[in-house]
């Protein structure tokens, strides 16, 4: 029998948890707020921030909107930017990607202070992860280690294969894996005979890109299978593991869209809380 890891599930725990913390941290007199920077008005990304900023009204976290148009300039951006960090009453700071393409992505999320930092991406944050070191998580990754505790899933000592080396999933996930005590193999496009090694996998984890790229050729009867991909196809969200074909002989998978998800954005206001906390001297408890 299959498990199908319900992200929705997930991440209203998540969210429960983070407005527990939220709680506590305005006992403490400090009031949590996130400033959601974005640049232009694509309507995915629109839609996306809109979703955020509910997100985090559900859990009490205060949001402040900064819009700013397509044709903004660097120094402009880096002078929102440099107010965000010098607000005290803006705990983390949302840069929605992706930016205008004459914007230096990778600057503007380095000039984001790193104890601001709630999407996990700022060098420094992605070091403290490298060297084992508490700190803002990048989302999608944290949250897919979330849903495999959620249900009970211990990686210490499987092998786990995640296919995609981005900075903003596939290597911070291979390192929370690693964390964790898994024995991890990075993919990638040159990765030769990819089905093989992702054969030896107790764990897979697709972060690709590809539509249904990942069949039950690639996974061995019992494995469990994350699916981060989100592909817009002709027959609408998919992701890159073809959920009808592989379903049948993991022993645990996450549907697309309704897995990994929701959880991004759980781990968002986790992040928030968490930086907020913070500042007002509260453990999560
Ligand atoms: P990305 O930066 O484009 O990275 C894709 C990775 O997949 C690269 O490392 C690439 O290898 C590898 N790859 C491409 N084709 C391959 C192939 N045929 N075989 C093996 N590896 C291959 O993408 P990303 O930002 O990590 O995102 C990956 C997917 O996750 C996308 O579908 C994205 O929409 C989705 N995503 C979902 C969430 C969520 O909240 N669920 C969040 C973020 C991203 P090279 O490095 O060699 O090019």
């Amino acid at each position: 029998m299959t498990t199908i890891i319900d992200g929705q599930v997930v991440a209203r725990a998540t969210k429960e948890r983070a407005a527990a913390l939220v709680a506590r941290v305005k006992d403490a007199g400090v009031d949590p707020g996130l400033a959601v920077v974005l640049v232009g008005d694509d309507p995915a990304s629109l839609s996306y921030v809109r979703m955020k900023e509910r997100d985090c009204a559900d859990v009490g976290i205060r949001s402040f909107d900064h819009r700013l148009p397509a044709d903004t300039t660097q120094d402009a951006l880096d002078a929102l930017i440099d107010a965000c960090n010098a607000d005290s009453s803006v705990h983390g700071i949302l840069l929605q990607l992706p930016l205008p393409s004459h914007l230096d992505e990778e600057s503007a999320l380095a000039r984001i202070s790193a104890a601001k930092d709630v999407d996990g991406l700022h060098p420094e944050n992605l070091g403290r992860l490298v060297r084992g070191l508490p700190g803002p998580r990048a989302c999608t990754p944290w949250g897919v280690m979330a849903m495999l505790d959620h249900y009970g899933i211990d990686v210490s000592g499987k092998r786990a294969v995640v296919i995609g080396r981005s900075s903003i999933v596939g290597k911070p996930q291979a390192l929370m894996l690693l964390e964790r005590n898994a024995t991890v193999t990075i993919c990638h496009s040159r990765t030769v005979d990819l089905p093989a090694v992702c054969r030896e996998a107790d764990v897979i984890v697709a972060a690709v890109g590809r539509a249904k790229m990942v069949t039950r050729e690639y996974v061995r009867p019992g494995a469990v299978v994350i699916d981060v991909g989100i592909n817009r196809t002709e027959d609408g969200l998919v992701g890159d593991v073809d959920f009808a074909d592989v379903s049948p002989v993991a022993s645990a998978i996450t549907p697309v869209p309704g897995g990994v998800g929701p959880m991004t954005r759980a781990m968002l206001v986790m992040n928030t809380a968490l930086a907020a906390a913070r500042v007002a001297g509260v453990e999560e408890a």
